[in-house]
């Protein structure tokens, strides 16, 4: 990844972590970008600034995440 595509990237991407009921989704859809904690299993952003590579990814888990927890600016 070049030091362009990051700055160009998707946009921020964050979770509002008390909507977020733990479904997974997220995760299933874009594991380098997001995680679940170990105690409540609630949504962590491990990149809130993905790469452009991560696109479809990241946009499909904000349309699978079933409390709308994800928002992508
Ligand atoms: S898909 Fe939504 S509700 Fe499920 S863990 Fe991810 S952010 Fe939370």
């Amino acid at each position: 990844m070049t030091w362009a595509g990051r700055a160009s990237g998707i946009g921020k991407i964050s979770a509002e972590r008390d909507r977020c009921v733990g479904a997974g989704q997220c995760v299933l859809a874009a594991p380098a970008v997001f995680d679940q904690d170990e105690e409540e299993g609630l949504v962590l952003v491990l990149d809130e600034r993905p790469p452009v590579s991560e696109s479809n990814a990241v946009h499909e888990a904000v349309w699978a995440c079933p409390s709308g927890a994800l928002v992508l600016q």
